[in-house]
């Protein structure tokens, strides 16, 4: 099994140039940089790659049309190039989407159309496709699912869409080909210093109950929204920096808003985006904007924020949802940068923020997904500076293909030729193979059902109830895998179940 190659080859040598404290978007970004410059590294994330944050997405790779209306041109330029890097460098995990605004007014309709079109000519060469007006009756064309009381038209506009989660896992499988030591359900518990400066950490196997001293020239905190905790592992007293603001998506089936195209409806009550997007053959629906005091690693939809999202989309759609046609709910928390008097979480930054600690210990947060690329970059040339690591090559991620599909595909059928019954669908409509499951295990560091049935695949966002009638047949093909018993086979169900349980509607 990979893990334990992993933590054999941590225990023989505990010494990195960089240590990057968590395991989504912004450390795995960070991580695949560092070890392409050439620098030793080493990623430590107390659960799985993607638990957090990173696998609640509404799934789009982005400029964020929202900020074009506050202004903030750069930031949407600096996102666009990121979509159009991603899309290229990522194009097994991500696609080009086209989205539709409906418009209930010609004001609206210049209005959006004329914004649509300067977010398509920031892209520059990096355009997915051109900006278009669209009568009512092409409106209705493209999206055949939306009511058209009072429709005057809407405005044609592209956008890239992806697989989170499975990023996530493509990303940290890359950066351990590179040479990177990646370890998943590992948790930092405190800093060593010398002089006040940070020299190394210590950090928890989870699954082994096992400490692990290690020493760093430079240490990176992509935490997220457990920001905060790591920054206080490092000084006691200081003041938060993460504001945490909860978002909630709905999957239904697709026959409740048919076609390819996504809906946006720019300005919400709340002035938010809400989305209605296909994806993996269902539609996403959201999101919210609810600001928390708690930080969960499994956070919890409201029962507010359910209601929100059905009355919204039963508003612009000609199909009625109830909370009986849900298929799953996901909730996840926005790491926002907090700003002194900000009355609203919708009004903080969405840009990154990067923070140099007295300790020496580099910070990075808030972005988005779209623009993880870049944040590890800056992460990375920060750490660089400030531990005045030896000057290695350049930063290659603009342009280094993530995942290795071909590879993939040989060692899945690798696994069949090994065991004919392996080749066979895991469960009828989804084309996820038996063999995918013993891949998982040795290829991509799953070690629980929940790896492979949330992030590896997307089972339990797509479908809860689904995904817990078949957690018992993944947890004996997992156990013989793994060398397992029949007692971890309980737990891992029971576990799983409990989980799911939060992904249902009651
Ligand atoms: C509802 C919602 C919708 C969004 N939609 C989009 C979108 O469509 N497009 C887009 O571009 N962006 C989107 N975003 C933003 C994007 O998802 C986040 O900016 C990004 O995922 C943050 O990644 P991260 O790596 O910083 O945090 P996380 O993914 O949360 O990763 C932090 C990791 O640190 C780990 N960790 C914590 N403490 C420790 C410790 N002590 N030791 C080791 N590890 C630790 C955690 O387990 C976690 O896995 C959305 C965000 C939300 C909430």
């Amino acid at each position: 099994m990979l893990r334990a190659e992993i933590i054999n080859k941590l225990a023989q040598n505990p010494s990195f140039d960089i240590v990057i404290i968590g395991g989504g978007a912004t450390g795995l970004g960070a991580a695949l940089d560092a070890v392409t410059r050439g620098y030793s590294t080493l990623l430590i994330e107390a659960a799985d790659f993607g638990k957090g944050t990173s696998s609640r997405s509404t799934k789009l790779v982005h400029g964020g049309v929202r900020y074009l209306a506050q202004g903030n041109i750069k930031l949407v330029r600096e996102a666009l190039h990121e979509r159009g890097r991603l899309l290229k460098n990522a194009a097994h995990v991500t696609s080009v989407q086209p989205f539709v605004v409906p418009v209930y007014s010609l004001w609206d309709k210049l209005f959006y159309g004329i914004g649509l079109m300067v977010y398509d000519v920031l892209s520059g060469n990096l355009s997915l496709g051109k900006t278009k007006w669209l009568n009512k009756k092409r409106t209705k064309a493209l999206l055949p699912g939306i009511e058209e009381k009072k429709l005057v038209g809407g405005v044609l506009y592209y956008d890239g869409q992806f697989n989170d989660s499975r990023l996530c896992i493509d990303l940290a499988t890359t950066a351990i080909a590179k040479g990177a030591i990646l370890l998943n359900y590992c948790r930092v518990v405190g800093f060593q210093k010398t002089n006040g400066k940070i020299t190394g950490l210590t950090c928890k196997d989870q699954l082994q109950n096992k400490q692990y001293t290690i020493q760093a020239k430079s240490v990176i905190n992509a935490t997220g929204v457990f920001t905060d905790a790591i920054l206080a592992l490092d000084e006691s007293d200081r003041d938060k920096l993460v504001s945490p603001s909860q978002g909630i998506h709905l999957v239904v089936h697709k026959h409740f808003f048919p076609g390819d195209h996504a809906m946006m409806i720019p300005k919400t009550d709340d002035g938010r985006v809400f989305f209605a997007v296909p994806w993996l053959d269902k539609i996403v629906l959201g999101t919210t904007d609810t600001a928390i005091d708690t930080i969960a690693e499994e956070p919890k939809a409201l029962k507010e924020e359910i209601e929100f999202v059905i009355n919204h989309f039963n508003r612009y759609a000609a199909a009625t949802i109830q909370r009986s046609d849900i298929l799953s709910v996901f909730a996840g928390l926005r790491p926002l940068v907090k700003v002194k008097g900000a009355a609203s979480t919708a009004l903080l930054s969405r840009d990154h923020t990067l923070l140099i600690s007295n300790s020496g210990l580099v910070t990075i947060t808030g972005g988005k997904w779209t623009t993880y690329r870049k944040m590890g970059q800056d992460a990375i040339d920060n750490a660089i500076f400030s531990a005045k690591l030896e000057k290695k090559a350049a930063c290659i991620t603009k342009e280094l293909q993530i995942g290795d599909d071909k590879l993939k595909e040989e060692r899945v059928k690798e696994i069949e030729k090994a065991d004919g019954d392996k080749a066979a669908l895991l469960v009828a409509g989804y084309s996820i193979r038996l063999s995918e499951i013993v891949y998982a295990v040795r290829f991509e560091l799953a070690v629980t059902v929940e790896d492979f049935l949330a992030r590896r695949t997307r089972l339990l966002f797509l479908d809860a109830r689904l995904s817990q009638h078949i957690a018992p047949f993944v947890a004996e093909i997992m156990a013989h895998e793994m060398g397992m018993s029949h007692q971890w086979v309980e737990k891992q169900v029971e576990s799983f179940n409990l989980l799911a349980q939060q992904y249902l509607v009651a």
